[in-house]
């Protein structure tokens, strides 16, 4: 079957977080860029769909403010719709919500145990290169040093589950720890009222302003080698082949699919041995719920100290109204199953989340159940674990990975997205100059 040859400088495979970060920064500089996707809408892990009229986030909820991410939407002048609730979160310790905003986490732990001032002299040591633990001493062994305290215990749980969807025992506490000293510590952030899409679809305007595309429902099928390079590839679009030509190609589908649109042949033994075991999918359980009534105080973020799986509930229509039909709330309660690296009962764990749904939230019997999603293995909330994460750079020099399998250490989610797109961005920019190209 004849196809139609389309020239471009950049491929990107997939329009999630961090192919459109990519996209949006390439196409900003001036390089043609084409974004391919498979699915019939953007975002990919971090979209929104519409249930009977409610935004219903399918991931990625929370999205971080005036950090890589706001930087980039300003630096490719793409509009930032987030809202902040304020407080940002209060954190449930027995029967109380406190807001932590301005005394930080001493305060938090003076309030749950007498060794408070330890822990937070823990923390602060930490922000010396010196300080940090060795990543063989995970998270809830470091706080063990510490405390016995339930609670502190449960918290620390939840914020890991929380920021890398995993538990305590699975994460680095140098990993833990370098989060919350030197990046963002899950302080600032807001939802977007369109739901999560919304940020994407601004970023995918600009990338066609710039004379970019985006290809939605269309699938890379192979990418193509040539003298050693990644000269192209096949996109499946509209039912047909469509062959594309490309200088350099960044992937958003994590390594190991990579290596395996390119072909395993094309790569080293090292380097996919390196990919396989570094490709560890965590997993989350969420239930997206909705009710007339309002269920839920805290105007954004939810934490507990006293639950075993669930990690927080958010108030989406406090700040977004717009995100539900009038006159309704919406909220999402999420989990991290244990262990969340690996096999787990899928059901059991779904009902633990239900049950301390019901104990911790008055009056969710009666709430409107929109969905309830079980995120893992292929379609992961991390496609690494954090302190795990595999290379941004492949054997083949013109062919990159973004997104949260080669996240930048201690950094997660779509922040940690963002950033892998501006350093991808900055060694493409090194290796194919604007100027220099044809
Ligand atoms: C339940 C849950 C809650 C979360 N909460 C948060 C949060 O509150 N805040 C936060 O920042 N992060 C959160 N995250 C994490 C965040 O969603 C992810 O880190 C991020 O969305 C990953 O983006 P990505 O670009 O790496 O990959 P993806 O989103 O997976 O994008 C890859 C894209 O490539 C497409 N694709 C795959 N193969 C092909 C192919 N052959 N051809 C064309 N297209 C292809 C896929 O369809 C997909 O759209 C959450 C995740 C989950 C699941």
């Amino acid at each position: 079957m004849a196809s139609t040859e389309h020239s471009f400088d950049a491929l990107v495979v997939g329009a999630g977080a961090g192919g459109l970060f990519t996209a949006a920064r390439l196409s900003h500089l001036g390089y043609r860029t084409l974004v391919v996707e498979r699915l019939e809408h953007l975002g990919g892990r971090a979209s929104t769909r519409d249930i009977d009229g409610f935004k219903v986030n399918n991931g990625a909820i929370v999205i971080e403010v005036e950090g890589i991410t706001e930087q980039t939407f300003e630096e490719v002048g793409a509009k930032f719709d987030i809202r902040r609730p304020d407080p940002p979160i209060l954190y449930r310790i027995g029967a109380k919500d406190v807001d932590v905003t301005g005394g930080g986490w001493g305060f938090l732990l003076s309030k749950l145990t007498r060794q408070g001032a330890k822990l937070v002299k823990g923390l602060g040591a930490a922000r010396n290169d010196e300080g940090l633990p060795e990543n063989e001493l995970s998270t809830a062994e470091w706080v063990a040093k510490y405390t016995k305290n339930e609670s502190v215990h449960g918290i620390f749980r939840n914020m890991c589950g929380s920021v890398f969807a995993v538990g305590s025992e699975e994460l680095p506490a140098r990993v833990f720890l370098t989060y919350f000293t030197r990046k963002s510590a899950f302080k600032k952030f807001g939802f977007c009222p369109e739901g999560t899409v919304g940020i994407w679809r601004s970023l995918a305007e600009t990338i066609t302003a710039n004379g970019g595309e985006v290809w939605l429902s269309a699938e890379v099928e192979a990418l193509h080698m040539r003298d050693g390079s990644v000269s192209g590839a096949t996109v499946r679009r509209n039912g047909e082949p469509v062959e594309v030509r490309a200088s350099f190609v960044v992937s958003d589908v994590g390594p190991a699919a990579t290596i395996d649109l390119v072909g395993p042949q094309h790569f080293p033994s090292d380097y996919r041995n390196a990919v396989s075991k570094g490709d560890r999918p965590c997993a989350m359980i969420t239930v997206n719920f909705a009710s007339r009534e309002r269920l839920v105080q805290a105007p954004g973020m939810l934490s507990f100290a006293n639950t075993r799986r669930l990690c927080y509930v958010a108030n989406f229509t406090d700040s977004c109204p717009e995100m539900a039909p009038q006159g309704w709330h919406l909220y999402v309660g999420t989990a991290v199953p244990k262990p969340a690296i690996g096999d787990f009962d899928e059901a059991a764990e779904t009902e633990l989340l239900f049950e301390e749904l019901r104990q911790q939230i008055q009056g969710f019997d009666n709430a409107r159940i929109l969905s309830t999603e079980v995120t893992r293995d292929g379609w992961p909330p991390q496609r690494a674990v954090a302190g795990f994460d595999m290379s941004r750079t492949t054997p083949i020099a013109n062919l990159w990975n973004v997104g949260d399998g080669v996240k930048e250490y201690g950094n997660g989610g779509t922040t940690a997205c963002a950033e892998t797109a501006k350093l991808v961005v900055d060694e493409i920019l090194a290796g194919y100059p604007l100027a220099g190209r044809s």
